[in-house]
């Protein structure tokens, strides 16, 4: 047995017989943790505890991990960084859960992906300072970033089929071809005809941080449809 530390985001809690507490955390290192928490909501320890197991917050945890052991049993909680803005009400938090569990959901058990925990962070991170960006618009840009680190990236530099320059008219959008693809290739079925400026906003989404994405000049039928593009690959690809 040995006591490790990690930083991480709370999934979920589960109550276990009456006074503890079974805790799922998303960790920095891209893996997700059941922590128990013995005796977190008695009258004695409930006044340290279970006040520091806020979701959305980036907590640090200390806990006994034994391999053998489905849940690692923990022994303290500290508070690094907090994100009260989304706990500010129950829509807001609502939200807030939806890009959580989108994050966590392409997470294979056993395997890591740091890369993953660093996008909702730096979402939350966004979160609290500004909300200028049109929902469609950071979550067409999170669910491209949550793919391409899941090993799902769409093509969008280059067409999915022929791999040459996708051009400049007619550029189609086939979640089973993999992502946009030129004139030139046969259309699949599933393929849908994007906006012109279309692969040049999925690229600028891709590349950039969600802050950067308040100087995106975007119509809102451009935002709607790239949302839709990556939900439709989304389901393909994962769900
Ligand atoms: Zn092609």
């Amino acid at each position: 047995m040995r006591i490790l530390k990690k930083q991480g985001l709370i999934i979920s809690k589960t109550r276990m017989r009456t006074t503890s507490l079974i805790v799922r955390v998303f960790c920095d290192d891209g893996t997700i943790v059941p922590l128990l928490f013995k005796g977190a909501l008695s009258s004695r320890k409930g006044d340290s505890t279970s006040a520091y197991l806020l979701p959305f917050a980036l907590l640090e945890f200390l806990y006994y991990e034994k391999e053998t052991r489905q849940v690692q049993t923990a022994s303290t909680v500290s508070i690094i960084e907090d994100f009260p803005a989304i706990r500010i009400d129950y829509e807001t938090q609502l939200l807030g859960a939806k890009f959580l569990k989108r994050a966590i959901s392409v997470i294979k058990p056993g395997e890591s992906y740091p890369e993953i925990f660093g996008i909702i962070l730096a979402l939350l991170r966004y979160w609290e300072k500004s909300q200028k960006t049109p929902d469609d618009i950071i979550w067409t840009g999170f669910l491209l970033k949550i793919l391409t680190f899941a090993g799902f990236a769409p093509a969008i530099e280059r067409c999915a089929i022929c791999q040459r320059q996708l051009g400049n008219k007619n550029i189609k959008f086939s979640p089973s071809a993999g992502g946009l693809i030129c004139n030139r290739c046969p259309s699949p079925d599933d393929a849908i005809l994007v906006g012109e400026n279309i692969p040049k906003f999925l690229q600028y989404m891709l590349g950039n941080s969600f802050p950067q994405y308040e100087k995106l000049n975007i119509t809102q039928k451009s935002s709607k449809q790239s949302k839709e593009l990556m939900e439709k690959f989304w389901i393909y690809h994962i769900a």
